[in-house]
């Protein structure tokens, strides 16, 4: 299931959007000013944002500009007028595609699956099933050895598992409760802090500085990502 962030201060408008997305089986939330909007779009949680250009607190040109700096995920911009389309195109902020208001609801989730299936291949090409090879990093899940700039390092078998897991899902946050449920399995004895000290190792081992990881992010109170 995917996750779609709808930014946008018309409950009309954003009820029909969200109602449109949901029966084609997405889950959205709706986010009603440019401030929650920015907040709620940097978390992660989401695969693609459907954002209105002109909202309170924060206006859409500079949201996408603040995502596009952070994360590689479809944005589809909603405006009110054909020409705002030819103005934001030349500002360059890296929005993926442009909707004008009155949109037909089954022409915008048209849009939104065909982003969301562009960037699964955008990714799936740089990430193949087996190997993941990312500023250095090289996982190979073959032979379960990882290098960095071609010096082997060596990793638990957990450690290998929570790696490969989060590098295979790039930019995406997972909490401590959903990795030690994707890792060690429902059943297993234990706790989050097992994720904590897991984390730690490996930071200490693939990390250039642990301290300040370039690898697996830290994101409060959300959980962890691998920053691709
Ligand atoms: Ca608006």
């Amino acid at each position: 299931m995917k996750n779609i962030l709808i930014v946008e201060d018309e409950p009309s408008i954003a009820e029909l959007q969200r109602d449109y997305l949901e029966i084609n089986g997405f889950y959205t939330d709706i986010a009603v000013n440019g401030a929650i909007g920015l907040e709620m779009g940097l978390s992660g949680k989401y695969d693609l944002i459907i954002l209105d250009l002109m909202l309170p607190l924060m206006n859409g040109f500079d949201i996408c500009r603040k995502i596009r700096e952070q994360l590689n995920i479809p944005i589809l911009m909603v405006t009110a007028k054909q020409e705002d389309i030819d103005m934001i195109r030349g500002l360059g902020l890296g929005a993926d595609d442009y909707i004008t208001k009155p949109f037909k609801p089954a022409e915008m989730v048209a849009r939104v699956k065909a982003h969301l299936s562009r960037y699964e291949r955008l990714i799936g090409s740089k990430i193949s099933s087996n190997e993941v090879e990312i500023r250095g990093l090289r996982i190979d899940s073959d032979s379960r050895r990882v290098f960095l700039n071609d010096d082997e390092i060596t990793l638990t078998t957990k450690e290998f598992d929570l790696l490969f897991y989060l590098a295979q899902h790039p930019n995406r946050v997972f909490s401590k409760e959903l990795i030690f449920e994707r890792i060690w399995g429902i059943d297993a004895m234990g706790d989050t802090q097992t994720v904590t000290v897991h984390i730690r190792k490996l930071r200490e081992k693939i990390e250039p500085d642990s301290a300040n990881p370039q690898y697996i992010e830290t994101v409060w109170g959300a959980g962890y990502r691998f920053r691709a």
